[in-house]
Parts: structure tokens; C-alpha cells; sequence
């Protein structure tokens, strides 16, 4: 139950079993094309998708190093880790970063990215984090953020690795230009690709530029795709999985994993609240696919979550500025009332080890109340 890697299917595990295949042979191409076109159903859009071999951070580096360069002035709200990484990645690349900083556990209002905008003059991109792991919090206002980045002329870019397929994302019509998404977080695949959805917009500013990056040079990707490869060797197991695990997405139906996903999150939510424990997010801005829990007084994290282990389930502690202060758990891929369960059993055990009185019987009716 931590936030990814997150428990993937058996039907997904016995794919990575199959015998190695040539990456520039028919059974390749054919293999490629169905992830395509799927990953392409499920980001909602009907630009183009980019697969990389790489974790997500190397679907972030991919979207920065090709749209950045020198110079260029880039607006990140931060609101925690992911965030800051993302402006350390532009900064590493020599763009021009103007930081919206909030307080943590919440996040920014439309009004605050306005006033950068105002203050930053020429801007090339607007980075958000739609579901931030570190604090547990959603950036919901996606689309308006979109209008303002292009009503100024910027690329909108958003990283969804942690909610991609687990909460509401329509690249189109929510008007991204370019969105990450990783494989091993709510598509319940194992880790080692990231996808890439990018506009027509960004395709055309891309056809005539040379990034720093040759592993990552998206248009080389696109290239290859025509033909149904990738320029360099794909992680061929993980490939072969990840199709898999998006047929699963897809057959479930996207609007009803979302709302499996927002259910057993309200559940969680609804269970630690019944427990006596604070969710760090702000109530507005709470994540469907991250849950993070402030620690009571006296509860020491790394004790606590070996506890929580020793029950069976593998919660994270926090990090970055919140190390020791909150737990996370991960509300992602497979999820179910029973996991949900099970999550909230063991963790009301472990409290109750360390001598804070929580109802565990409150706790886990308000888990079949909104499971
Ligand atoms: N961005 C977000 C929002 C994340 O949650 C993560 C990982 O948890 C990353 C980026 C980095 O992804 P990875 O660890 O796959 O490189």
C-alpha cells in the first residue's frame, strides 16, 4: 500500500514471463502499436504518445529538456517534493524558474499562477504537479490553469504520474500540451516506463528544434513510432506488461476506475478521521490516489510502520521537510474494500501499540459506509 510501486495483477506479473522478443521484429511492432493506441485512450487524446524506458523522472527530464531552453522562463508552483524537482530539472538545463510557493497541504489558487504570469513577462511553460505524492494533495483546477498558460502563450505541462489512470485526466479537452505519466503507480504495471501524451501544439515547436537529449529526443521517439519502434532498446518485459495492464485499465472502464479510486480513498479519509487522525492535506485539496496522515504525538514513523508491516502491510513515511512527521499511504492501481480494510486494521493496531486510543470498530464501519 505505498504509492508506488503499487500491487500489480497476476495476469500482468506472467506477461513479463514470455519469451524475449526482437525489438525491431514483427512481434515487436505489434506489441508497440496496441500500447500506443491504448496509452492513447486512456490519456483521452488524439495527439500523440511517446513510451520511454525510463521511471518517471525521465518522462520529466524528457518534457523539460525538450522544451527548455536557456533563457526560457518557466512557472512551477510548489507545493512539495515532486514540484521542487521538477524546477530543479528546468533550472538544470538553464531555464529561469519563478517558484509559486505555498504552504504545504495546500494548493495554489488560480489567482496566485495569475500574478506570476503578470510578474514573469515572457513565459515558456507552466509545470503542475496534479497529484502531489509527497503531501497527499490534487491540483484540481487543471483546467483554468490551462486557459491562463495559453492565454499568455505557454506550454502547460503537467506531471500525472501518481493519478494517471486513477483520477480524472482528458489531455484534450482539459488542454494539456504535455502530460507524464508513469507505469508503475494507479496502471498497477511494474515500474521502468513512462509515457508521454503531447499536443499538436508541441509537436510542431518540436519538429524544428534539437534538445541536448538524445535518449529522450521526443520527435526521434515519434519518428520511430511510425514504424511501430522505438529508437533504442525498450525495456521488452516491462513492455509487454504494461500492455497488458492497460487492457485491464480499459476493460474496467476509465470513468469507474476513477471512481474505485475516489471511493477508497473518501474511505480512508472517512476511517482516519473516525480514528482521530489528521489527513495533512487541506479538505479542498485532498489526493484520491495518496493518502497522507499526520503522526500523532509520540509516534515514532519508522517504528510505527514496521508495526504496521509485521500486520502485513507495507505503508510510506513521508519525505523531504515531512520525514517523521506524516505516513502516506497509497490508494492506487488494483485497489479494493478489502485492501482498504486490511490498511486501516493494521494501522489502528499500531497506533494502539504505542498507547493512542483510536476506534478501530468506528474506523473500519466508516470503510463499508463508503466502500
Ligand atoms: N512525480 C510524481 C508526482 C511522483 O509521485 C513521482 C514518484 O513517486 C515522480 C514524479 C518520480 O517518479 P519515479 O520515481 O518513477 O522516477
Amino acid at each position: 500500500m505505498i504509492p508506488g510501486p503499487t500491487n500489480v495483477p497476476e495476469r500482468v506479473l506472467a506477461a513479463m514471463c514470455r519469451p524475449m522478443i526482437g525489438h525491431r521484429s514483427e512481434d515487436f511492432h505489434n506489441l508497440f502499436k496496441g500500447i500506443v493506441e491504448k496509452a492513447k485512450l486512456l490519456f483521452r487524446t488524439s495527439g500523440d504518445v511517446v513510451l520511454l524506458t525510463s521511471s518517471g523522472t525521465g518522462g520529466v527530464e524528457a518534457s523539460v529538456q525538450n522544451l527548455i531552453k536557456r533563457g526560457d522562463k518557466a512557472i512551477v508552483p510548489i507545493y512539495g517534493e515532486f514540484c521542487s524537482r521538477a524546477a530543479d530539472a528546468i533550472e538544470r538545463v538553464g531555464g529561469e524558474v519563478f517558484r509559486v510557493e505555498v504552504r504545504l497541504g495546500s494548493v495554489p489558487r488560480v489567482e496566485e499562477l495569475r500574478k506570476a504570469f503578470e510578474e514573469a513577462g515572457e513565459v515558456k511553460l507552466l509545470f503542475i504537479v496534479y497529484n502531489e505524492t509527497s503531501t497527499g494533495v490534487a491540483f484540481r483546477r487543471i483546467r483554468e490553469a490551462s486557459k491562463l498558460a495559453s492565454k499568455h502563450g505557454a506550454y502547460f505541462v503537467v506531471d500525472a504520474i501518481s493519478n494517471f489512470a486513477g483520477d480524472e485526466l482528458e489531455f484534450d479537452s482539459m488542454g494539456m500540451d504535455l502530460c507524464v505519466a508513469a507505469s508503475q503507480k494507479c496502471l498497477a504495471a511494474p515500474p521502468g516506463v513512462s509515457l508521454i501524451a503531447l499536443s499538436k501544439r508541441v509537436r510542431e515547436y518540436l519538429e524544428g528544434e534539437r534538445p541536448t537529449t538524445l535518449y529522450f529526443d521526443l520527435i526521434r521517439h515519434l519518428k520511430y513510432e511510425e514504424k511501430h519502434e522505438t529508437p533504442f532498446t525498450p525495456s521488452v518485459p516491462i513492455f509487454q506488461a504494461l500492455d497488458v495492464a492497460l487492457e485491464l485499465a480499459l476493460e474496467e472502464g476509465l470513468e469507474r476506475r476513477w471512481e474505485r479510486h475516489r471511493r477508497c480513498s473518501n474511505a480512508f479519509y472517512s476511517a482516519f478521521e473516525a480514528m482521530g487522525l489528521t489527513p495533512f492535506a487541506d479538505e479542498d485539496a485532498r489526493s484520491t490516489t495518496t493518502i497522507a496522515v499526520r503522526y500523532p504525538e509520540g509516534v515514532d514513523d519508522e517504528v510505527f510502520r514496521s508495526k504496521v508491516e509485521e500486520r502485513g502491510v507495507l505503508i510510506a513515511g513521508g519525505f523531504g521537510g515531512l520525514k517523521g512527521k506524516v505516513f502516506r499511504v497509497g490508494c492506487m492501481g488494483i485497489v479494493n474494500k478489502e485492501m482498504v480494510l486490511k490498511t486501516v486494521d493494521a494501522i489502528a493496531e499500531a497506533m494502539k501499540d504505542f498507547g493512542v486510543e483510536v476506534d478501530k470498530e468506528a474506523a473500519l464501519e466508516a470503510v463499508e459506509s463508503e466502500c
